[in-house]
């Protein structure tokens, strides 16, 4: 087993196209990235969009993973994943507007980042029941560096259980045996 790296958490979303087959191919880019480990992944759930009106529903799922890139190489990483992926990122594209992926970086160890193009915690991530929902399946004792509150507690402030359901599982996307441990990623993964 590697040493090192930090445990960090990314939440996919998709509303465009074939969701579960881009919730597929999320694992498989991210599987196959050397300095990155998947330790755990979530249920994957519908959710209602937010955003401008008409849109389709989204699939939201939250991925847990120990990284030996630092921060912003992980953020470039998420970046070239999504543009492989097919998302416009050209500036044209509305923002929540409709997308075939969005991949956010919402955790990085209990690290505060404030820079141009990188804040984590990410600014929103604590007040999202298709966010907190999935997180607190694999980290409900994950302490928000700048809340002082485990993501357990924040969940049960900000569960909007009808805008968020449970999804089937979409086929390539990893199953109940990956999750083990107290907080359902992998114990080796956690330090
Ligand atoms: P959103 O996810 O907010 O709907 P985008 O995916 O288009 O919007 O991201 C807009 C910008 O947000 C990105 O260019 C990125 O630099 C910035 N950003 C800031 N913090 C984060 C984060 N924690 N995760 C992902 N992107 C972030
Ligand atoms: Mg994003």
């Amino acid at each position: 087993m590697r040493e090192g790296g930090e445990l960090v958490f990314v939440a996919v979303g998709a509303n465009l196209d074939d969701r579960e087959a881009t919730f597929a191919a999320v694992v498989r880019a991210l599987e196959s990235e050397s300095d990155l480990l998947l330790v755990g992944a979530s249920t994957v759930y519908e959710t209602d969009p937010i955003g401008p009106p008409g849109q389709e529903a989204y699939l939201n799922a939250v991925l847990g993973l120990r990284s030996w890139l630092s921060p912003i190489e992980l953020l470039h990483r998420l970046q070239s994943i999504e543009v492989l992926l097919g998302r416009d990122r050209s500036g044209a594209a509305e923002r929540w507007g409709p997308r075939r992926i969005d991949l956010d970086l919402l955790f990085f160890g209990e690290r505060c980042i404030d820079l141009p193009e990188l804040v984590v915690p990410h600014p929103r991530a604590h007040e999202r029941a298709f966010v907190l929902l999935p997180l607190a399946e694999l980290a409900p004792s994950l302490v928000h560096p700048r809340m002082g509150v485990t993501v357990g507690e924040l969940v049960r402030v900000h569960l909007d259980s009808e805008a968020v359901r449970p999804w089937r599982r979409p086929e390539g996307w990893p199953g109940a045996h990956s999750e083990s441990g107290p907080d359902r990623v992998a114990p080796d993964a956690r330090r």
